[in-house]
């Protein structure tokens, strides 16, 4: 028996024990006692335990923010590392998101694709290859994540207290063939108070949702005299509008909404309507504010006026999304977040950024860097993930880099490997969220596969 055909004897197991964990919604809730992400959260957890405990393995709970089991002998370990935590349903369903109805050859549910599926799938893998008694020289280890959707704390749990890092290993909660590079991610706050005493005075001024979202719409308002109001509401500026209010004007700008990482295909409104600003007749120190905003960030979405512009072949260049800006008539504070590419690190970028907004009188309120995650093309783990997806799929394809993070970053040696094949709808975090049932069963099939040529 072949391993394929070993995985394949599993189909209706895998099936039936998938479908009773779709049927928990084990989304986020408040900590319970042994429960740090809620009850339902740690019922999925148990119900996948309990799923490997029956397939003959002994499994570890680490306090309910993680769960392992492993196969085999060695020093060393190799890990599959999923997650049973699901984002909330939202709406537009046409089937019941916790119902794992069958229909059509698909299996419905959320978290069928994101990330139960390959998550149950893997523990059938594993007992595919002790059926058939593959010889490996390595531990193969499925750990099971109860927090990728919101901050990856199990992840951090787990390698607090003890848990042992693999030598090698992937996550099936990316896309195939194999993610090798993820660029850096910095989220930065900055905030900066101003003196007004001019003629045109800002009132308030808001724009954007989050740092990872490409603003489309951003308005500011002021006060001035009534000769000045009608003067300054009649500008006008592509894709912005100038109206009179009861004591002023106000500008508003719209732009285009794009994801974050990939922030050259939308416009950034905010940007329009501080270039729009930095025209009007502002008091000194919010003129010199807007004024360096304007010249440092503007619509750029590369960072070559701040002077932090990078760019390698691997990944591209370097992205920044100014995301949000808040601020009344005395303070702004705005959210930037922007992703360097992965042969470089944040001492390449960084540092000068921040220098140059504590220099025009910024504080930053907070920083958050989720470092980059590379593992070159040549090296062992990608060149045998990349030589199981050719032979499992008879597909071709090259390793590649993204803008965006996946769980593979919160655990060192790990790459994003699977579940969605090219070409496949994006299902994840969406209504009707599905797998086919062939594209679980060769989810199960690569992910043995793979196992089996890193743990050899
Ligand atoms: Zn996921």
């Amino acid at each position: 028996m072949n391993l394929n055909e070993a995985v394949l004897l599993q189909k209706d197991a895998l099936i039936g024990a998938l479908c009773e964990n779709l049927r928990i919604p084990s989304v986020q809730r408040p900590a319970e006692p042994d429960a740090p992400y809620g009850v339902d959260v740690r019922r999925s957890l148990d119900h996948a335990l309990e799923t490997a405990k029956a397939l003959g393995f002994s499994v570890t709970n680490v306090d309910g923010h993680m769960g392992w089991c492993e196969y085999g002998d060695g020093e060393e370990m190799v890990a599959v590392l999923g997650h049973l935590d699901v984002v909330p349903a939202g709406d537009g369903w046409t089937v019941d998101p916790y119902g794992a109805e069958i229909s059509d050859g698909k299996i419905w549910g959320r978290g069928t694709v994101d990330d139960k599926g390959p998550s149950i799938a893997a523990l059938y893998a594993l007992a595919a290859i002790r059926d058939c008694e593959l010889p490996i020289k390595r531990r193969i280890r499925v750990l099971l994540g109860c927090n990728e959707e919101t901050g990856s704390a199990d992840v951090k749990y787990y390698l607090k207290n003890g848990g042992e890092t693999p030598v090698m290993g992937f996550t099936p909660d990316g896309e195939y063939p194999v993610i090798n590079g993820e660029k850096g991610i910095i989220n930065v706050t900055f905030s900066r108070t101003y003196r007004q005493d001019g003629p045109v005075k800002l009132v308030d001024i808001k724009g954007g949702s989050a740092p990872n979202v490409v603003p489309s719409y951003a308005c500011a308002r002021f006060v001035c005299d009534e000769k000045l109001a009608d003067r300054l509401s009649k500008l006008y500026a592509p894709s912005m509008k100038f109206s009179k209010t009861p004591d002023g004007f106000k500008a508003e700008s719209f732009g285009v909404s794009a994801h974050g990482s990939t922030p050259g295909l939308g416009e950034n409104a905010i940007g329009r309507l501080i270039t729009a600003m930095d025209a009007l007749p502002l008091s000194s120190e919010l003129a010199d504010a807007v004024h360096f905003l304007a010249g440092k960030l503007g619509m750029e979405t590369d960072g070559k006026s701040a002077g932090i512009y990078l760019h390698d072949d691997v990944s591209g260049e370097l992205t920044l999304n100014w995301g949000t800006i808040e601020g009344d008539a005395e303070k702004f504070s705005m959210k930037i977040n922007y992703r360097y590419p992965v042969t470089f690190r944040y001492e390449d970028c960084g540092p000068r950024f921040n220098a140059q907004f504590a220099e025009a009188g910024f504080t930053m309120d907070s920083e958050v860097h989720k470092a980059k995650l590379y593992i070159p093309a040549d090296s062992q783990l990608v060149t045998s993930l990349m030589k199981v997806y050719r032979q499992q799929t008879g597909l071709e394809g090259e390793p590649k880099s993204i803008g965006g993070g996946t769980y593979a970053k919160s655990i060192p040696n790990l790459l994003a490997f699977g579940p969605i094949f090219p070409g496949d709808e994006v299902r994840e975090h969406k209504p009707d969220e599905y797998i086919e049932i062939d594209n679980l069963m060769k989810n199960a099939q690569i992910i043995a596969a793979a196992m089996y040529e890193l743990a050899k």
